[in-house]
């Protein structure tokens, strides 16, 4: 095998090259894909990108749709399974993990320590312990960073500063941030642009030829990691200055249209 995980041999070939000017699309999953607060999956329009993916594996004409998402492992794997993309790697937990299709590697981010993990454990103990009784939950599925939901969502940006009180006193190494619906508390070393880089480096993919789509402020590190980079219409406006193009549909519409605006057209 002459790939090595985590670099980039010179003179590697790309797993995939299409002839237009992208050969992959990171694409994040809440808000773009499926609804963050639930619901059926719209896999109708999940279906259009699933065959956009198939003609792009078989005429090699357009770019193939991966994940780059804060959800667990097994969310985004069969998420990945739906939308047809049986070559890329895709990002999950913001970046601490790779799943590659490929061989079905499971790829912790190597910068990850035995120390990490216990204070990721530590900390889950610590919310369960703390904000339990509030009605907090944590996200199951999730081994290297721990999320948080509550149904209100204003009540459960109020635990912020505590989260981050209780990081700093205890040295747990996590960047607390969050998405519309929760609070994520992910290892500082690793981030969805850690992640791509990793994607980037088992596929000898060039960033040049990568463009992504996101609707978060965690989706700025998608930006920064990519050549081009569009939004739903759903999206934080705090993105609008790093995004090329902003989709006049939101969700999933909004993604098929940033597709098509890329080309070729979407079945
Ligand atoms: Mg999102």
């Amino acid at each position: 095998m002459l790939r090595r995980r985590g670099r980039r041999l010179p003179g590697m070939q790309p797993r995939f090259r299409s002839t237009s000017r992208f050969d992959a699309v990171l694409c994040d999953v809440d808000g773009c894909l499926v609804d963050e607060a639930g619901g059926p999956l719209p896999l109708e329009k999940l279906g259009r990108i699933a065959a956009h993916n198939r003609l792009a594996l078989d005429a090699e004409d357009r770019p193939i749709v991966t994940l780059c998402t804060g959800r667990p492992e097994p969310f985004a794997e069969c998420l990945a399974r739906v939308i047809g993309n049986p070559l890329l790697p895709i990002v999950c937990e913001n970046g601490a993990w790779l799943h590659d299709p490929t061989d079905n590697a499971y790829l912790l981010d190597p910068a990850v320590t035995a120390e990490d993990l216990a204070a990721v454990a530590a900390l889950e103990g610590w919310v369960r312990r703390e904000l339990g009784s509030a009605g907090v939950s944590i996200q199951p599925g999730k081994t290297a960073s721990v999320s948080l939901y509550h149904p209100d969502a204003e009540l459960l940006e109020a635990f912020k500063p505590r989260l981050r009180d209780a990081a700093d006193g205890h040295g747990w190494p996590f960047r607390v941030s969050g998405t519309w619906s929760y609070i994520n508390c992910d290892l500082r070393k690793v981030s969805k642009a850690t992640g791509i880089a990793r994607l980037l480096a088992l596929t000898g993919i060039e960033a040049a030829r990568c463009a992504g789509i996101g609707d978060t402020a965690h989706d700025l590190q998608i930006a920064e990691s990519v050549a081009w980079f569009g939004v739903p219409h759903n999206r934080d406006p705090i993105l609008d200055d790093a995004a090329d193009r902003i989709a006049a549909a939101p969700g999933v519409d909004g993604v098929i249209e940033l597709l098509a605006h890329l080309g070729p057209p979407v079945p």
